[in-house]
């Protein structure tokens, strides 16, 4: 089939079917569309000067471990994200992908301008091509064998490192402490933090400290480098907690337990939560969406007894932040050993 958004030719349906059905295209990433927009979107006024857009936000939601829904009505909101930036934000989101596919300074990692232009919003990859020789050009990053292999430089790299003050692989866990929420956070939050990607969660009430609750929130929000809010329950402290690290330009992943989904706050509902049934189900949207947008998650290994399999590299689906409202385009990273497990980590450079 024809991908309705890029109309490149080799894209495959998949998921459910009928009404709204899975699109897995090489270029806008998977993604799903009820059929009527499938059919009308194209034909819209305003497809056109808007689909490299529209392609832009699904790919970078399908390299976050989102999927989007596109549909009649909010298809112009996700491309209105993506259609008006500069060169240079263009340029900022190349090199975040070279720096979170990136295991260690020095690292050439793979960059396909025929079919990655989308992932940083490039309107072809004619522009794609020139927005990597402006990079070059201003010695950030430099191809190397030839045009589809990046290397940071030392420029780059410094350009890409995160807010001050943030902790390498330390996540701040806002939930609501009821008994419910034992299980959750247990086998499924910290499961997905630490057991499956190498990283190291940090909740305030499973620690004991002389300070003000608050304060040694406050403390541990700032050293965290993303933070993972429930919202199962609706308590007031976790959207606080979860706005407060957003203003320190945090990576925020947003969950809710499926039978809640309905009270999320109106002013938040829109952006992309984790909706999960258990634990379990929790463990490994969760998992997945860390090992999209935080450098250095453990790939490959999700049941601890099981290696990863041969030839497996973290490499494979390495990706950026989607940047749809409410994401920031930039997850902080810093190069700290916060976590003395995770020897591909890039600590020693900061
Ligand atoms: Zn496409």
């Amino acid at each position: 089939m024809s991908c309705p958004l890029c109309l490149s030719a080799d894209a495959q349906k998949s998921g459910p079917r009928g009404e709204v059905y899975n699109v897995i295209c090489l270029v806008c990433g998977e993604y799903s569309i009820t059929s009527e927009a499938a059919v009308d979107i194209p034909e819209g006024p305003r497809f056109a000067a808007l689909r490299p857009a529209l392609s832009a936000a699904t790919r970078r939601a399908s390299d976050a471990a989102q999927l989007i829904q596109i549909d009649r009505t909010n298809w112009r909101k996700y491309a209105e994200s993506f259609a008006f930036l500069s060169p240079e934000t263009k340029a900022k989101y190349f090199l975040d992908i070279l720096r979170r596919r990136t295991r260690f300074f020095g690292e050439a990692v793979e960059f396909d301008t025929d079919s990655d232009w989308p992932l940083i919003a490039a309107q072809n990859p004619e522009e794609c091509r020139e927005l990597l020789n402006h990079i070059e050009r201003t010695s950030r990053a430099a191809p190397t064998h030839d045009e589809s292999w990046w290397k940071l430089t030392v420029e780059g790299w410094k350009e890409t490192e995160p807010a001050a003050g943030a902790a390498c692989g330390l996540g701040f866990v806002a939930m609501a402490f009821d008994a419910d929420m034992e299980d959750p956070y247990e086998y499924g939050i910290r499961a997905a933090i630490e057991t499956d990607c190498g990283l190291t969660a940090i909740r305030v009430d499973k620690q004991h400290f002389k300070e003000e609750i608050t304060d040694r929130m406050i403390a541990d929000i700032r050293r965290s480098e993303f933070l993972v809010a429930d919202f199962t329950h609706q308590k007031n402290g976790v959207y606080f907690e979860a706005g407060f690290a957003m203003a320190l330009g945090r990576l925020v992943i947003w969950c809710c337990r499926e039978s809640d989904k309905d009270k999320l706050h109106f002013d938040t509902r829109q952006y992309p939560h984790i909706i999960w049934k258990d634990p379990a189900d929790l463990r490994e949207k969760l998992r997945n969406r860390l090992r999209a947008l935080v450098p250095g998650a453990r790939l490959g290994c999700a049941d601890p007894t099981t290696p990863p399999p041969e030839g497996v590299s973290p490499l494979v689906s390495s990706t950026v932040a989607c940047g749809l409202p409410g994401t920031p385009a930039s997850p902080n990273r810093n190069p700290s050993p916060a976590n003395p497990d995770r020897p591909d980590r890039d600590r020693g450079l900061g």
